[in-house]
């Protein structure tokens, strides 16, 4: 994982918020190559959700609601984790840490962090949900919430969305959005944040075809994850036993990945029944029952809901995609060496090709910055004339830029060009004018 994340530093993927103050606990910035990777994801996941489906719609709610929302959704009273303090050194665990020796709040409790006896507090409840003040005066009447999830704000425009769309049952509500939550023990890179992203789309069933729909959506999800290139065998599915299901849930299933640090979840398919929609019938007074004018009946529509987190499943494809590899030397030295690179699924990629002129003479440059010119009309591509041509190579590895196009001394006779393949290491002549087509048909899938 270290490596992972040294390279995600190295290449511009990912950075610690604030680093020059030291950073921000559990909060991660974007880079240059790292916004384009998981934009190509949130991009593909909309296509899919939203465009390719004519039944369903999107969605782009505030992340400020209605503080009754997170009443009715259950999170004021139960969106909590058990929480222990330490007296002593202040510091605050996970009343189920294992690192915690004996019993907390017993005279045998003993602190991870500084090792005292008998200093940590029994466990209290802790609300995961980031407060604040909206208007000018900071009190109780003023408080609300940074949205730990996107779905609240499906459900509250559930009938907005029914109305102005025409849509019937089924159909669905697809978003993108940042959510916030005040983990206690986050970690592992982007993998648990306190500020990220869900990809979540909430289908709306008649009541009694939500087995059918669950079933449908866990199928449609994971061949969703299977194109994008992530390997089976570090797939599985995890069905929530009795005493893991969320307050709201009939039945859960999560995907898991095998990621360096086990076993973990980074999507959950849900069967919500109709908990949603009748507590904001209950909550806010206005009836959300749904008129079936087929059989003239009125029901409450469940819920099947795909949640993903678009950080965790960026995380997936970057683990996933991590190569070390020993490979021959690429400047012409008889001799192997050791490369990192990035098997990004070439439609991921957050460079589609880089342009090298061999060397910076003989013209090679002014054709080098034509074809870059002309090539970055059409998709992101990226002009390298720094250092060997094997260096440039791998730098372009590490970014996972699937193509690189060279020019080279016979270019000025033929007006060919070599595009070296990322994964294959091997090189075509393809003519400078048709690189557009090669690409087109290269990226695809
Ligand atoms: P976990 O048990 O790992 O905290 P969860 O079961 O609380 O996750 P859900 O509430 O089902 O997660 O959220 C759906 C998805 O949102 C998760 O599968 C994950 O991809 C993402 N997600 C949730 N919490 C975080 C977080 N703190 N950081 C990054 N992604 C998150």
């Amino acid at each position: 994982m270290e490596k992972l994340v040294s390279l995600a530093k190295r290449r511009g993927f990912v950075f610690q918020s604030s680093e020059i103050y030291g950073g921000l606990g559990s909060v991660w910035d974007y880079g240059p190559l790292g916004v384009e990777l998981k934009k190509n994801i949130k991009e593909r996941w909309w296509r899919s959700m939203v465009h390719e489906r004519e039944d369903i719609e999107g969605l782009d709610a505030a992340i400020l609601m209605h503080p009754k929302v997170w009443e009715a959704s259950g999170h004021v009273a139960g969106f909590t984790d058990p929480l222990v303090d330490c007296k002593h050194c202040k510091n605050r665990f996970r009343a189920d840490d294992p690192k915690i020796k004996g019993t907390p709040g017993q005279p045998d409790g003993q602190c991870p962090a500084c090792g005292t006896k008998g200093t940590l507090t029994a466990p209290r409840q802790f609300n995961l949900m980031f407060k604040t003040f909206m208007g000018p005066v900071e009190e109780d009447a003023a408080v609300i919430f940074m949205r730990p999830e996107t779905a609240q704000g499906i459900y509250v425009n559930y009938l907005n969305v029914l109305q102005s769309s025409r849509q019937k049952v089924p159909f669905g509500i697809a978003q993108i959005g940042k959510a916030f939550r005040n983990e206690i023990t986050p970690g592992n890179f982007i993998f648990r944040t306190r500020e990220f992203e869900q990809m979540e789309m909430q289908y709306f069933v008649k009541p009694g075809s939500d087995g059918e729909w669950f079933e449908f959506w866990r199928a449609e999800r994971m061949k969703w994850i299977e194109a994008l290139g992530i390997r089976k065998e570090k797939l599985r599915w995890h069905q929530h036993g009795k005493t893991e299901l969320a307050h709201y849930a009939k039945d859960a299933y999560d995907i898991e990945y095998e990621f360096p640090f086990g076993w973990n979840e980074f999507e959950g398919i849900h069967n919500r029944g109709d908990f949603d929609l009748s507590r904001h019938q209950e909550y806010s007074g206005k009836k959300l029952d749904y008129l079936d004018t087929t059989t003239n009946t009125r029901f409450v529509p469940n819920v099947v809901e795909t949640s993903a987190g678009a950080d965790r499943t960026t995380l997936v494809v970057l683990c996933d995609a991590y190569r070390e590899e020993a490979v021959k030397n690429e400047d012409g030295a008889d001799k192997e060496e050791l490369r990192v690179v990035l098997k990004l699924k070439p439609e991921l990629a957050p460079i589609k090709a880089a342009v090298f002129p061999l060397v910076n003479k003989d013209g090679m440059p002014d054709v080098g910055r034509r074809v870059y010119d002309d090539l970055r009309k059409r998709f992101n591509v990226f002009y390298d004339d720094g250092g060997s041509i094997g260096r440039r190579y791998r730098r372009q590895d590490e970014a996972g830029t699937p193509f690189g196009i060279t020019i080279d001394g016979q270019t000025s006779q033929d007006q060919t060009v070599t595009v070296r393949d990322r994964d294959t290491l091997k090189q075509v002549r393809v003519g400078s004018g048709a690189l557009v087509d090669y690409l087109k048909d290269h990226l695809a899938g």
